[in-house]
């Protein structure tokens, strides 16, 4: 069996050395254990962070030792003593980057495969979902009327929360993306009402034009000139939902903050920093919620799948520089 190992801490993007696949023999599962076969990986932008050596919401990855990170799976062996999951139960756990985990039976959740396919609890109805759905609603307090803006708006995280916004009744939903085909995809079937591409665009002109009469709510996936140009457009009593800042992630030493930070105080803006395990417990209500939305039709959402473990180092190098539109998962088939 395959997985993939940190073995140094990348300077700058990720290097083809940074990591390693290795094979491995994986043990049958012990008292209270079981052993799954994974189906599909999640790669995320936070592993990013993980890869430094630097304390965070999460522990940095150790080095030459396997990485983590969401993952779907069957389970293929039960451990003596484990009565709540059987052989064939489909999984969502945190041991990804491989392709067979051993694992506490307590650690893995059993998934309603007839509610959707497995994969979304990775992307759509699981922590992603969940992160647009909190960020907008609780964090930004998102009210029926409000001019809503959103960056990385055809990711993973940004598409639900734009349609989200558009569901609980936002006045305006516009995003910004890199690509005309990402802009096209959020005009013509996520139900933007404007987007565009801001790659080689100067940012202030972008939002000017965007949001000419200013937004109230700024769900914010990037950070950096983004951040710094959305500020000025904020009208009064705005909310910014400071998600990701992922335009710095591969940064070598933090980029310089908003220069425009200084008008949060006349407008009386609020920016709030969330990560998405404080908001759990919203779970409960957003999963069915965001489970008929989907089957009606009212949220379209979209998966990038690369193929194989042996994919995985490449496929979360694609989310940093925007190889995805939507959910960017690995697949494995079976052997
Ligand atoms: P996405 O699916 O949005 O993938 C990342 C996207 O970021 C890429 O597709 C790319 O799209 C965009 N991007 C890359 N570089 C830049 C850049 N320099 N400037 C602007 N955009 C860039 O990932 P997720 O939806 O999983 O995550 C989105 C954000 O939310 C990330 O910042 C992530 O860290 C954050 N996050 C935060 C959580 C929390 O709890 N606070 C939980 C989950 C995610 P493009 O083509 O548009 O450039």
């Amino acid at each position: 069996s395959r997985q993939w190992s940190l073995v140094a801490r990348p300077q700058g993007e990720p290097a083809d050395g940074d990591a390693r696949l290795e094979e491995v023999d994986v043990p049958d599962p012990g008292p209270g254990e079981v052993r799954v076969r994974n189906t599909w990986l999640s790669v995320d932008p936070y592993m990013r962070g993980r890869m430094n050596d630097a304390r965070s919401y999460v522990p940095p990855f150790a080095l030459g030792e396997p990485m983590t990170g969401g993952a779907v799976g069957v389970v293929e062996v039960v451990g003596d003593g484990v009565e709540h999951l059987s052989e064939g139960d489909v999984v969502l756990h945190d041991r990804g980057w491989r392709e067979r985990a051993v694992l506490p039976a307590d650690a893995a959740r059993v998934v309603d495969a007839d509610l959707a396919p497995a994969q979304a609890y990775l992307g759509v109805l699981g922590t992603t979902g969940l992160t647009a759905y909190a960020g907008l609603l609780d964090v930004a307090q998102m009210q029926e009327g409000d001019v809503v803006l959103v960056s990385g708006a055809a990711g993973a995280v940004g598409s639900i929360a734009g349609q989200v916004a558009r569901l609980k009744g936002a006045g305006a939903v516009v995003g910004t993306a890199g690509g005309e085909d990402k802009v096209r995809w959020l005009l013509d079937d996520a139900g933007f009402t404007d987007a565009a591409d801001y790659r080689g665009a100067d940012p202030g002109d972008l939002l000017r034009r965007l949001v000419p009469d200013g937004a109230d709510v700024y769900f914010d996936n990037v950070g950096g000139p983004t951040l710094e140009a959305a500020i000025p457009r904020m009208r009064d009593h705005g909310r910014i939902a400071l998600c990701g800042a992922i335009s710095g992630y591969n940064a070598e030493s933090p980029p310089p903050g908003p220069r425009t930070l200084g008008l949060a105080i006349g407008k009386r803006l609020r920016l709030q920093g969330f990560i998405v395990t404080d908001h759990l417990a919203r779970m409960r209500e957003f999963v069915p919620e965001m489970a008929g939305w989907v089957r009606d039709g009212d949220v379209v959402y979209r998966e990038t799948v690369t193929e194989g473990v042996e994919s995985t180092y490449d496929a979360f190098r694609g989310v940093l520089t925007g190889a995805n539109t939507g959910k960017m998962l690995v697949r494995i088939d079976p052997d």
